[in-house]
C-alpha cells in the first residue's frame, strides 16, 4: 500500500462511520462485511492504498469492535491513520502465515458474509474457501453510508472544486494555436498540484474532431486556431476527496453554429443543476438536461449519463442517469456533465460537481460555463 498521512478527519467521524456499517449490516441480515484496501476502507478507517497480494482487510460485524487483519510490515503505516485511535482489534500477521483464518476467526460464526466491491477475486476465493460461504457484495450496505456526505465531507468537495476552478481560470495561458493537447495538459497538471490538490486523477485536453469522442484523454495533436477544446480534469485534494470538472474552450473565434450549440449546452447543464433537489429522482435530473437538447435536435449527440457521484473516488453512487428512480437526499454530491459530441468534426462538455441541500442544490464549480475563448496565436 501507498503511504498515508495524517488522518483527513477526528477518530469519532470514523467510529461513527463504522457504527453505520454494523448497523446497515445488521438491518440487511449480513453477519460480517469483509473490506479491502480501496475507497470503502478509506472510508471507513481512513486507511488508503491499492491491494497487494498480501492481505489488509477490515472486518466488520453487527455486534463488538472491527478487527483489522494487516501485514506486519504495514502495521506501523496503519496505526497512523485513524486506525491508531479509534480501538480496532488488530491481527497482524508475517509472510509464511495464512491470514484468512485471522479473518475466519474476527467473523465469528457466519452464514452470510458481505465482501467491499474492490476485494480481488486473489482474496475472494481463498476467503470464501476458508469462511465455507457464498460470499456476496456488501456493495449495497456500503454505499448507503458513502452516498450520503456529512458537512466535513462536503467542506473536502467544496475546497476541491476551488481548486479545480483556479485552473480552469489558468487555462487560457496555455491553450494556444501550434502547441500539442500533451503539451497543454502537462501545464494543467503541474496546476492541478499547484493550486491545491495532492494528486493529479486525469487530464482530458480533447481538441478539434478528437473532442468528439467523450473518452479521448490526450495526444500529440497540434492544437488549431479556431479548434473547441474540451478541458476535463480533477484531482484528489489532501483528505483524499476529488475534484472533477469540465469547460469547452475555443481557441481563436468559433463557428457561429458550434457556438450556437455549446450555448444549447449550456442552457442544458444549468437545467440539471436547477433540477437538483431533495425528492427529485436521478432521471429526473438527466432528464432535465437531455429534454433542452432535443428541444434543439442535439437528443443524438448526447451520448452518455448527466452524472455520476464523487467522494473519495471519482466514480460513484448516484449515477445521474436515464431509468435510475434513486430518490436524491441532502448530501448526496455528484457531477452534472452533459456532453454535445458530432464524430469528425468536434465535441463539447460543461461539468460541475453538485451538491443536495435541503432545498435544493449547491454548485460547487463556479468558473465561466460559456464557452470560453483564448487567443488564437
Ligand atoms: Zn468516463
Ligand atoms: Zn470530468
Ligand atoms: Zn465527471
Amino acid at each position: 500500500m501507498e503511504p498515508v498521512s495524517t488522518p483527513p478527519f477526528p477518530a469519532p467521524v470514523y467510529a461513527a462511520r463504522l457504527h453505520r456499517a454494523a448497523a446497515l449490516a445488521r438491518e440487511t441480515g449480513l453477519d460480517a462485511i469483509v473490506v479491502g484496501p480501496g475507497p470503502d476502507l478509506q472510508y471507513l478507517v481512513g486507511v488508503e492504498g491499492d491491494t497487494i497480494e498480501r492481505l489488509t482487510a477490515l472486518v466488520i460485524t453487527p455486534q463488538g469492535a472491527p478487527t483489522i487483519v494487516v501485514p506486519r510490515m504495514e502495521l506501523a503505516k496503519v496505526r497512523s491513520t485513524a486506525v491508531g485511535e479509534l480501538g480496532l482489534t488488530v491481527a497482524d500477521w508475517v509472510d509464511g502465515d495464512d491470514p484468512y483464518p485471522l479473518v475466519a476467526a474476527a467473523a465469528g460464526d457466519v452464514a452470510r458474509v458481505g465482501v467491499s466491491d474492490a476485494l480481488p477475486a486473489l482474496h475472494v476465493v481463498p476467503l470464501g474457501q476458508r469462511l465455507g460461504v457464498t460470499l456476496e457484495l456488501a456493495t449495497p450496505v456500503l454505499r448507503e453510508s458513502r452516498m450520503i456526505k456529512d458537512a466535513a465531507e462536503i467542506a473536502e468537495l467544496r475546497r476541491a472544486g476551488a481548486a479545480i476552478d483556479a485552473v480552469h481560470h489558468r487555462v487560457p495561458e496555455w491553450l494556444r494555436a501550434g502547441r500539442t493537447e500533451r503539451e497543454v495538459a502537462a501545464d494543467i497538471a503541474e496546476a492541478i498540484v499547484a493550486e491545491g490538490h495532492r494528486t493529479v486523477e486525469f487530464v482530458i485536453v480533447s481538441s478539434g474532431a478528437h473532442g468528439a469522442d467523450p473518452h479521448h484523454e490526450v495526444s500529440d495533436r497540434v492544437i488549431e486556431d479556431g479548434d473547441i477544446v474540451v478541458v476535463d480534469i480533477g484531482g484528489a485534494v489532501p483528505s483524499g476527496y476529488n475534484s472533477d470538472s469540465t469547460r469547452t474552450y475555443v481557441v481563436g473565434t468559433p463557428d457561429p453554429e458550434a457556438a450556437e450549440r455549446i450555448a444549447v449546452l449550456v442552457r442544458a447543464q444549468q437545467a440539471a443543476v436547477d433540477a437538483v433537489r431533495p425528492g427529485a429522482t436521478a432521471a429526473e435530473v438527466d432528464a432535465a438536461a437531455r429534454d433542452v437538447l432535443a428541444d434543439a435536435g442535439l437528443a443524438d449527440a448526447f451520448l452518455h449519463r448527466t452524472g455520476h457521484g464523487i467522494g473519495v473516488s471519482v466514480h460513484e453512487e448516484p449515477y445521474i442517469a436515464p431509468g435510475n428512480d434513486l430518490v436524491l437526499r441532502p448530501g448526496m454530491a455528484f457531477s452534472i456533465e452533459p456532453g454535445i459530441y458530432f464524430p469528425g468534426a468536434w465535441g463539447a462538455r460543461i461539468e460541475d460537481i453538485v451538491v443536495v441541500t435541503e432545498t435544493g442544490g449547491e454548485r460547487l464549480n463556479l468558473a465561466p460555463h460559456a464557452l470560453t475563448s483564448t487567443s488564437g496565436a
